[in-house]
């Protein structure tokens, strides 16, 4: 049996499962939020032509406006200043969009700790009990932050301090960029970076060292507690967007049951 035979038997009988991690795509749908002296990225927007009526008898269809990074959505290499003149969402080959997922769950330390930062460390740590991080695959960084999704207000938990959400120590950031094998991280929160890396040194080290590495990002990430450690398989498909610097993307698992 080939491979691709294999694989639609299994999807037929339920051994392996599709698991959707993709957050609902709506006007109320959270965005991230800079400070107030930079450009805002825009909220999701429907924008009806017509809905069976004069405008188109037999038809329903929208426009829709939304900023490339609303939702949850795919950073290109191209999106940070480390990683200009590098590929933009169009020219990411197809290939890289279908790989290995490593899911290294934190949410009982990010309970304790909104401002929970993973280090290098960690992920030896997790290494030595799961195996190294796939090449060519992607490092899912599993917080427990997709129970605030819902919410602008919860998934961003901003007070007069600044926004208090997890993510990863300047170091770990390098590290993942530079030493490990994945081409990218995915995550539950509305960016790669904590909330506070607006104030690190780097300013937003994810997004430094990974697309000045030709890496890319996911974000808010759905359902990630439904996959195993390892094995999943992640389909990501963003918009080729010529020239885009992102896209809304609809992110699909294949697991193994
Ligand atoms: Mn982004």
């Amino acid at each position: 049996m080939s491979a691709l035979s294999a694989l639609v038997s299994a999807l037929s009988d339920g051994s392996v499962t599709i698991v959707d991690l993709t957050a609902p795509l709506s006007a109320d749908t959270p965005t991230l939020a800079l400070p107030p002296q930079f450009g805002q990225t825009a909220k999701f927007e429907l924008e009806e032509i017509s809905a069976y009526d004069d405008r188109g008898p037999a038809w329903y269809w929208n426009n829709f406006r939304t900023g490339e990074h609303t939702g949850t959505h795919f950073d290109a290499p191209n999106h940070w200043v480390t990683g200009k003149g590098g590929e933009d969402v169009a020219s990411v080959p197809a290939q890289r969009l279908v790989g290995p997922a490593a899911v290294l769950d934190f949410s009982a330390q990010v309970a304790r700790d909104p401002d929970f930062l993973l280090e290098v460390d960690h992920i030896r740590a997790w290494e030595s009990g799961h195996g190294a991080l796939p090449a060519g695959g992607w490092l899912l960084y599993r917080t427990g932050w997709d129970a605030r999704s819902h919410s602008q207000q919860e998934i961003l938990n901003t007070d007069e301090g600044g926004s208090h959400t997890p993510g990863m120590t300047v170091e770990c950031a390098k590290w993942v960029a530079q030493e490990s094998p994945v081409i990218g991280l995915g995550v539950e929160t509305v960016g790669t970076d904590a909330g506070a890396a607006v104030g690190f040194d780097p300013m937003f080290p994810c997004h430094a060292f990974m697309h000045g590495a030709g890496k890319y990002g996911l974000t808010q990430l759905q359902n990630l507690a439904q996959l195993p450690p390892t094995g999943a398989v992640v389909v990501a498909g963003p918009l080729k967007i010529i020239g885009g610097s992102g896209s809304p993307v609809r992110v699909l698992a294949l697991v193994q049951r």
